[in-house]
């Protein structure tokens, strides 16, 4: 009798999910579970945060897919080191069944989980599930042009399939789920990211215009499936198989994705230090005040401000928003890059650290990017992407009756809402010398 584990984590879905398939196949009795860690989720006030509302409405959504296959989803608030072991030893358990992890904390995690199963003759099989094409498939590359042709080269090489899960014996117990999610995350779901919202993107918003609109703020031209593929809602071969007959500009989104997965792999410290040897050393100015007016979209700066707040108010900022926000920081206010990326942390639903840390080096123009220094103009970007200052004007009420020619220049004019912190014309001068510094 085979009876095996599949532990969810990134990968909320029964549909085309590879390692729940191989449980499926080679297991006679099977119990799926997901652990709130409580490594990262100590204790009941953390879950208080409304990013946890998704995560429960998620978790009750591959409840329901489940029970369509004859099983159900038993969670645990826990060590997983601690309770693996448990679990394993209660249901004589022979196999843990999941899927690949990539972050830090994961790849650690999963170390102990296998030192374990190897010391008690129990097998631990990882699949890949999360990406295309695995970072190690794709000889080292630094830049993203020559990786995406290779990306692309190696994904046709060795196709992909979209699998049904097939009805399975459940282990049985008497958990039950909306006891437990309704007394540990108070609330339905989150205000704007449901699961019914992520059906109709996938459905409607992977489009053929997408190169058009992409970049612009007050437009709905992306797909904002973001926080499904970071928690794996959809399966990204779900994503890619509509994406490639839409359009290409979106697939080589998927691909950058995977890029900075690849970067990871091959240089695990740029969790640590920069990716670029000469750019390690920048004098950044750790001014808390500064930090904290970026933080609460207090800048004077409406477009900045703006994103800064659809980020708090949504838990999710448009990708050129994420560009502008994180030039700011950095070349405007010369503020440490490791300090946004802690901030994104904290509030994006779709945080994936690989990615979050790849993009704000490349934004702080410390990262795999060859261009030595981009810093952006808030003034012209709002200008170019927000022309009638619709975004702005969203989140930022004080300014419903300003003209937009007026919101795009707070330099030059004075807005009823916040002071500039600084002058970005003199700004620029100060990151541009710092950066040269270094050189
Ligand atoms: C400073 C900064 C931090 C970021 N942090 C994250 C993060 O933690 N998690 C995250 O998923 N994305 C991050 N991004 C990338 C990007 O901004 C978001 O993936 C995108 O805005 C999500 O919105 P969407 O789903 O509508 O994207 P779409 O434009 O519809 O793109 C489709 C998908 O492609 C992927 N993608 C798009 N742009 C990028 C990119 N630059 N890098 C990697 N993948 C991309 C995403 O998975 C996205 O869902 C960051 C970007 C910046 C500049």
């Amino acid at each position: 009798m085979k009876k095996s584990i599949f532990w969810f984590r990134q990968d909320l879905r029964t549909f085309d999910n590879k390692g729940l398939i191989e449980a499926i196949k080679n297991s006679n009795e099977l119990l799926p579970i997901f652990i709130l860690d409580k490594n990262i989720i100590p204790d009941f006030l953390g879950l208080n945060d409304k990013k946890f509302l998704f995560l429960k409405e998620a978790l009750l959504n591959l409840d329901l897919e489940l029970n369509k296959i004859g099983g159900k989803l038993t969670i645990y608030h826990d060590y997983p080191e601690k309770i693996i072991p448990e679990i394993c030893k209660k249901y004589n358990i022979n196999t843990i069944f999941t899927n690949k992890s990539y972050s830090i904390y994961g790849k650690k995690r999963d170390e102990k989980i296998l030192d374990f199963s190897l010391k008690n003759n129990i097998d631990f099989l990882s699949f890949n599930d999360f990406l295309l094409v695995e970072p190690e498939e794709i000889e080292q590359r630094k830049v993203f042009t020559p990786y995406y042709k290779l990306w692309q080269k190696k994904l046709i090489e060795k196709g992909y399939k979209i699998e049904n899960p097939v009805n399975f014996k459940q282990i049985k117990n008497d958990f039950n789920i909306k006891n437990f999610l309704n007394e540990k995350i108070p609330g339905e779901s989150h205000p704007y990211f449901t699961m019914e919202f992520g059906k109709n993107r996938l459905e409607n918003y992977i489009r053929s215009d997408y190169e058009t609109f992409r970049n612009d703020l007050d437009k709905d031209g992306t797909s904002k499936l973001s926080p499904y593929l970071r928690f794996g809602i959809f399966s990204v071969r779900q994503i890619y198989n509509i994406a490639k007959e839409k359009s290409t500009h979106y697939v080589s989104e998927l691909a950058w994705r995977e890029f900075w997965q690849h970067i990871d792999y091959y240089f695990p410290f740029t969790k640590e230090i920069e990716f670029q040897e000469n750019k390690r050393h920048i004098e950044w100015r750790h001014d808390e005040k500064l930090f904290e007016k970026w933080c609460n979209g207090e800048t004077g700066y409406p477009i900045v401000d703006a994103a800064m707040k659809q980020l708090i108010e949504t838990n999710w900022m448009h990708g050129r928003a994420r560009m502008i926000v994180a030039s700011f920081l950095t070349k405007d206010l010369l503020i440490d890059w490791r300090w946004g990326e802690a901030f994104f942390k904290k509030h994006l639903l779709d945080y994936d650290e690989n990615v979050n840390f790849g993009n704000w080096q490349w934004s702080a123009s410390v990262g795999a990017d060859p261009k030595p220094l981009r810093i952006f103009n808030p003034c012209l970007q709002s200008q170019k992407f927000d022309s009638e200052a619709k975004f702005i004007k969203k989140y930022i009420k004080e300014l419903e009756f300003e003209k937009a020619e007026r919101i795009h220049n707070p330099i030059e004019n004075l807005l009823i809402y916040n002071d500039i912190i600084v002058n970005h014309n003199e700004a620029q001068k100060v990151a541009r010398i710092a950066y040269k510094k270094t050189i």
